[in-house]
């Protein structure tokens, strides 16, 4: 039975630490050390295994000093890219990610989009899926095409519906405020925007949610929904008749400026 727990960094990153009753321990995209080392410490937990989705800094910026601190040795696992220099062991989606020590075994989901080269790890119905997939939004498309985006997200879509969703952020109130401005009669987004409002004031973390929550209240996931696209429509004067993938294109522009 895996424990997966947030380590809060900078403003609104989780990083997640993922360990087994023997006390070991992964990390998932360390953005910063000196949480995650404190965090391994009070926990009397030993690092086994740093797992990375993609290259920006709030994602990786911490992986040299807790190698520094916690040993040389750990390996790091990561998509092939020149701009992770700190990966030790390459991983794709042509086969699993099997870590004998831990017993563990993450299937790689190719996820361009946000980044060329971002993936994410499926372990034992758990997707650590760095900045691709919100909760009530997605990732901004910083080097992909909206395409590729869509074609990322649908992948999700088609986890089974318990999976749940470990991203790397917590931005889905300020998500669900956009998400209800392109849908605002959706009922399950209604009451889900209100729960989470009250999770937020109290400061408590809103992850994960499950590929199910998303599928009723992530516009993202819903740009097949007539009252999303109606509303693109009257925003974007676009023609009556367009393939999904346009609609997701024009939320997503809607949304970075929003
Ligand atoms: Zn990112």
């Amino acid at each position: 039975m895996l424990s997966i727990q947030p380590i809060p960094a900078f403003n609104d990153n989780y990083i997640w630490c993922i360990s087994n009753q023997e006390k070991q321990a992964l990390i998932v995209d360390p953005g910063s050390a000196k949480e995650v080392i404190d965090y391994l410490t009070q926990q009397q937990l030993t690092l086994k295994g740093i797992l990375i989705t993609h290259h920006h800094a709030d994602h990786i910026g911490g992986v040299n000093e807790i190698l520094n601190t916690l040993g040389e040795e750990i390996p790091v696992y990561g998509p092939k890219s020149n701009r992770i220099p700190q990966v030790t062991h390459f991983v794709d989606d042509t086969s699993p990610l099997v870590i004998n020590e831990l017993g563990i075994e993450a299937q790689i989901i190719t996820l361009t989009g946000h980044t060329l080269e971002h993936i994410a790890y499926l372990i034992e119905g758990n997707l650590f899926c760095g900045d691709t997939l919100f909760s009530g939004g997605c990732g901004r498309i910083f080097e992909g095409t909206p395409e590729q985006m869509f074609e990322s997200l649908n992948k999700l879509k088609d986890l089974p519906p318990t999976t749940k969703i470990f991203c790397a952020h917590e931005y889905t109130l300020s998500n669900l405020k956009f998400a209800l401005a392109a849908e605002p009669n959706n009922r399950a987004l209604q009451a889900y925007h209100a729960k989470v409002e009250r999770q937020r004031k109290l400061n408590q973390i809103t992850l994960p949610s499950t590929i199910e929550n998303e599928l009723k209240i992530n516009p993202f996931f819903r740009c097949g929904q007539s009252e999303i696209q109606s509303n693109l429509r009257a925003a974007f004067e676009l023609p009556s008749s367009l393939p999904v993938v346009d609609y997701f294109t024009h939320l997503r522009k809607w949304k970075d400026v929003f």
